[in-house]
C-alpha cells in the first residue's frame, strides 16, 4: 500500500480499485481521484503500456478539468492493460466484464478515452442499465464526441484566444500559422480539420507509425481519408517521411500534442521550435519541461483548459442536452478560461498552468469544505 499512498495529496486519490479476472485476462485499475464536486467523470483508456501512476495522474487531470470547466463533477480514470486492436469479440468481453466489476461504484461515470470508443460505451450501458456512462452513440442517446470533434473544436478556440497573448508578431489570427500535430486520431485529425478551415497550414503530422513534414502544407482531407481507411499519415505520397518522434523537431509556429503522456520531457524540450503549444493530449509535457518552455517565452496552454471540449460534451450528454447546443458552449467556455489564465499569468508573472491550477483547486477546495469527509 505504501507505494500507492506516496502519490496521495490534499486532493486525492480517494479510491484505487484493482480489477482482475484471470479467465479472460482482464487487468484494469480504476482511480477515483476526488468527488467533492459530484460524481466523477473519467474515461477508460486501453493500452499495452498503461500504469497505475499514469492512471492517477490522468484522474487528477480530470478533477482539475471538470472544476475549471464549471461542471459539478469530480475526476477519475480507468486503465485497461490490453492491446486495443485485439479482435472485437475479445474486446467486447473485456469491456463488459469491466463494466460488471465496476457496476457498484455509483460515484463513477465512465466514458471513452484512447483505445475505447462509443461502441464500447454502448456495451457498458447494456451491462449497467443506468446513467453512469457517457460518450454513447447517438442511437443510444449520446452526443458523438469524436465525430463532431468536440475536443478539437475547443483546441481551436483556445488557440484563437491565446494568439493575442503570444510574442510572435504575425500572431493575430490562425490564417497562415504553421501547425504540427502529434497523434492523428479523434483529437489530432479534427484539430487539423478545424485549423485548416481557418487557413492555418498543417506542415507536420505524426501517428504511431511515423511522421511526415511538408513546409508547403499537407492535404488534411487526404490524411483523414488515409487514417479512416486504417492507414498511417506516412502513407501520404507527398512530404518528407521520418520516425514518429521527429515531429518534435519540425519547424512550426504551433505544436499540438494529441497522443500519449510525457512526450516532451527535459531530455527533448530544447528541440521544440514552436512559439505556442496547445495541449490536446492529457499530461503530454512534464512539469519541468513546461517550466523550461515558459522561461524561453513559449506559451503553453495546459491540457485541462485547452482540451476540455470532450468533457463539456460528456457533461451536456449527462444532463440530457442536445448536440446542436454543444459546440457553442464549448467555444465560449474554452475561450473564457484561456483568457482568464493568460491574464492571470501575465499580471502575477506565473505560468499559465499555475494560473489554471489556482482556478481549479480553489473550486475543488471550496466544494471539499462543505463535506464531512473532504474528498469522497
Ligand atoms: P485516438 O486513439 O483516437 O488517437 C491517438 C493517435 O495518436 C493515433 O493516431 C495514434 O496512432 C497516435 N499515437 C499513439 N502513440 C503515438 C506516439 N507515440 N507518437 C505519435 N502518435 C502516436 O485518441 P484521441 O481520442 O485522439 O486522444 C488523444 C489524446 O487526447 C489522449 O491523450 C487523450 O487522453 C486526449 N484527449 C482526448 C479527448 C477526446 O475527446 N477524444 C478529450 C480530451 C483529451
Amino acid at each position: 500500500m505504501a507505494d500507492i499512498l506516496l502519490f496521495a495529496d490534499k486532493l486525492g486519490p480517494a479510491k484505487i480499485v484493482q480489477v482482475y479476472e484471470p479467465s479472460i485476462d482482464l487487468k484494469a485499475v480504476l482511480v477515483i481521484d476526488n468527488i467533492a464536486m459530484g460524481p466523477a467523470f473519467g474515461g477508460i483508456r486501453m493500452a499495452g503500456d498503461v500504469s497505475i501512476e499514469e492512471c492517477m495522474r490522468l484522474a487528477r487531470t480530470m478533477t482539475l478539468k471538470n472544476a475549471a470547466a464549471g461542471l459539478s463533477h469530480g475526476g477519475a480514470k480507468t486503465v485497461v492493460y490490453a492491446d486495443p486492436k485485439m479482435p472485437k469479440l475479445e474486446k467486447e468481453r473485456l469491456i463488459r466484464a469491466l463494466a460488471c466489476a465496476l457496476r457498484n461504484f455509483s460515484e463513477y461515470v465512465m466514458g471513452p478515452d484512447m483505445g475505447t470508443d462509443e461502441e464500447c460505451m454502448a456495451w457498458i450501458k447494456d451491462e449497467l442499465n443506468n446513467r453512469n456512462v457517457t460518450g454513447l452513440p447517438a442511437e443510444s442517446g449520446g452526443i458523438p464526441i469524436d465525430q463532431i470533434g468536440a475536443t478539437a473544436w475547443g483546441l481551436r478556440h483556445a488557440m484563437e484566444a491565446a494568439l493575442p497573448y503570444c510574442h510572435f508578431p504575425e500572431a493575430c489570427a490562425l490564417a497562415g500559422a504553421r501547425v504540427a500535430i502529434q497523434g492523428f486520431g479523434a483529437v489530432g485529425k479534427n484539430a487539423a480539420r478545424f485549423l485548416t478551415e481557418q487557413n492555418a497550414i498543417l506542415v507536420g503530422a505524426a501517428d504511431s507509425q511515423g511522421a511526415v513534414y511538408d513546409p508547403e502544407g499537407l492535404d488534411v482531407n487526404k490524411l483523414i481519408r488515409l487514417k479512416d481507411a486504417g492507414k498511417s499519415v506516412i502513407d501520404i505520397p507527398e512530404g518528407k517521411k521520418s520516425p514518429r518522434d521527429d515531429i518534435v523537431d519540425f519547424d512550426c509556429d504551433i505544436w499540438i500534442p494529441a497522443a500519449r503522456p510525457d512526450v516532451i520531457t527535459e531530455a527533448n524540450v530544447q528541440r521544440l521550435k514552436a512559439k505556442l503549444v496547445v495541449e490536446g493530449a492529457n499530461i503530454p509535457i512534464t512539469e519541468a519541461a513546461e517550466k523550461f518552455l515558459h522561461d524561453r517565452g513559449v506559451m503553453v496552454i495546459p491540457d485541462f483548459i485547452a482540451n476540455a471540449g470532450g468533457v463539456l460534451c460528456a457533461g451536456m450528454e449527462y444532463q440530457g442536452k442536445i448536440e446542436s447546443e454543444v459546440l457553442e458552449i464549448i467555444a465560449k467556455l474554452v475561450r473564457k478560461n484561456t483568457r482568464l489564465i493568460l491574464e492571470e499569468s501575465r499580471t502575477k508573472q506565473i505560468t499559465p498552468r499555475e494560473a489554471a491550477m489556482n482556478l481549479a483547486v480553489r473550486r475543488v477546495e471550496r466544494a471539499m469544505s462543505f463535506k464531512r469527509w473532504s474528498i469522497y
